[in-house]
């Protein structure tokens, strides 16, 4: 299978690229980014063919039919890293709430967030490529939280990358902070920057188009590469879990082979929902996919009145923080696979150039036979929170954004499969908050309280990390933050 380009091709980019080529360079023409020159057809047989398989043979037999140019034992090795998830029969539970509700658990990986579903493969392969053409890859990243520890996690001691991490020093929650700076290994580098996401982020950029930074890399004989959801390479892992979840409902007699259900998916940088909508494409009966934000909303604007309007934004901080984006990525292959090519360079070189573009009535009524959206507030979600509480069941924030969309934009009696994105160790004192009204608990005190009252233990990769050594001890300004990553190099 080959890749082309979102936004067209400038005559200096290759027309088409390799799957590898694709993750190793993910930037193409005009500032956009790389999709399938067309999708697998898996075909009307597949999921009959599939109920019998493990999340890894379906894994395999779907990374095969996009062909990519990956040797089978990289693949096997990849998909190995399942088999350390909480059950490695089946790395993706999925929980019954309600008649109509179930949940795809996405965190039952090492950091207890649903990064972990991609990333972990991910650095595998691209390691393997690295090794292949004997080349030396920095990882650049950014977070507010969660992608951060979930790159650390599968880069460490791997071969031919190095990762460096920048993260908003008192932005993330303690276990987010505690999982970076305890990670031991002479190939990663975490840094606190004194400022927000935002700043971290700014930071980032300003490196990537450093011509400086550049050629000092080019001197070390370094590539750059990305690691963030625009990359294809963590997409293609993506689209097994919607084909898995759909086959347990089979599975568990929820459905029967061949009904629709809705995919309801807590969005921001919409690679989750994205995912979906491939796996909808390739063989998955949907009725609809719900897309769930918080009250940074812009995806319940474009799809209920297709507007993408920044102008008059700024990022709200909420209490499901993986979910404050404005600038979603992956919208772009959205745009792409529906309009093509030239119309999606149209609108992205819109949005870049006046931060706003508008759909027309057609296109917006195609986003819309595919996708219904609605938005949660942070009163509204830990409502949520305590309603499924009491049917016994706990849920992060970012998960319970889901329930208002489930609420709302459903208009047929059918299953929904709800994606939970993170563990509830990862947020507890929003948790404790909507739990025991409780206000500025820390998060091991959080931890306990939640714990107690639910009758569960706290995994122990979550309670070990509050005596773990701090191994990764930077804190700087954003101005020192370039010869920080040259030292580490
Ligand atoms: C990254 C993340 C999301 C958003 O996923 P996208 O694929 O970027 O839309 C939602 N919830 C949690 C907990 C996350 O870490």
């Amino acid at each position: 299978m080959n890749f082309i380009e979102t936004r067209g091709n400038d005559g200096q980019h290759p027309l088409k690229v390799s799957f590898s080529e694709a993750i190793l360079s993910p930037m193409s023409s005009f500032g956009g980014i790389y999709s399938p020159e067309s999708l697998p057809d898996l075909g009307s047989s597949f999921l009959a063919d599939h109920l019998n398989s493990d999340y890894k043979g379906l894994a395999r037999d779907i990374l095969a039919a996009f062909a990519i140019d990956i040797e089978p034992a990289v693949i096997e090795e990849a998909l190995a890293l399942y088999d350390h998830f909480d059950d490695p029969k089946n790395p993706v539970p999925v929980v019954r709430v309600d008649d109509d509700l179930y949940v795809s658990e996405l965190y039952h990986g090492p950091t207890r967030a649903f990064k972990d579903m991609a990333l972990q493969p991910f650095g595998v392969v691209l390691s393997a490529l690295a090794q292949q053409r004997n080349e030396e890859y920095l990882i650049l990243a950014a977070t507010s939280g969660d992608t951060g520890p979930a790159a650390l996690e599968t880069f460490k001691n791997r071969a031919n990358v190095r990762v460096a991490c920048l993260y908003p020093d008192g932005g993330t929650s303690d276990v987010q902070r505690l999982q970076m700076v305890t990670e031991d290994a002479a190939n990663l580098k975490v840094i606190g920057i004194h400022g927000d996401f935002d700043d971290a982020q700014g930071a980032l950029k300003q490196l990537l188009g450093s011509a400086v930074f550049k050629a000092k890399l080019k001197e070390k004989q370094i590539h750059l590469s990305a690691a963030n959801s625009v990359n294809f390479g963590r997409i293609i892992f993506q689209t097994i879990y919607h084909i898995h979840s759909y086959l347990e409902l089979v599975r568990q007699g929820a459905i029967a082979l061949g009904e629709k259900v809705y995919l309801n998916v807590p969005s921001g940088n919409f690679g989750n929902a994205l995912g979906g909508y491939y796996a909808m494409r390739m063989c998955l009966p949907v009725e609809k996919i719900l897309i769930a934000s918080n009250r940074n909303n812009i995806l319940t604007q474009l799809i209920r009145d297709g507007r993408y309007d920044l102008r008059q934004l700024a990022v709200i901080p909420t209490t499901s923080p993986a979910m404050d984006i404005l600038k979603s990525s992956n919208i772009e292959r959205i745009l792409f696979d529906l309009f093509g090519a030239a119309r999606t360079r149209e609108l992205m070189t819109q949005l870049d150039n006046e931060k706003h573009y508008e759909l027309s009535a057609e296109e917006l009524e195609r986003l819309q036979a595919i996708f219904a959206a609605d938005f949660c507030d942070d009163e509204e979600g830990k409502r949520y929170i305590r309603e499924a509480f009491a049917k016994g069941y706990l849920m992060d924030p970012h998960t319970a954004t889901c329930l208002k969309a489930h609420a709302t934009c459903r208009s047929e009696p059918l299953k929904s499969i709800v994606y939970s994105t993170a563990e509830w160790t990862k947020f507890s004192p929003v948790i404790a908050n909507a739990l025991t009204g409780e206000v500025g608990a820390s998060d091991s005190d959080a931890l306990k309280a939640i714990a107690a009252r639910a009758g569960i233990a706290i995994p122990a990769m979550i309670a070990g990390l509050f005596s773990k050594p701090i191994t990764q001890g930077t804190i700087i300004d954003k101005a020192q933050i370039e010869q920080s990553i040259l030292d580490f190099l």
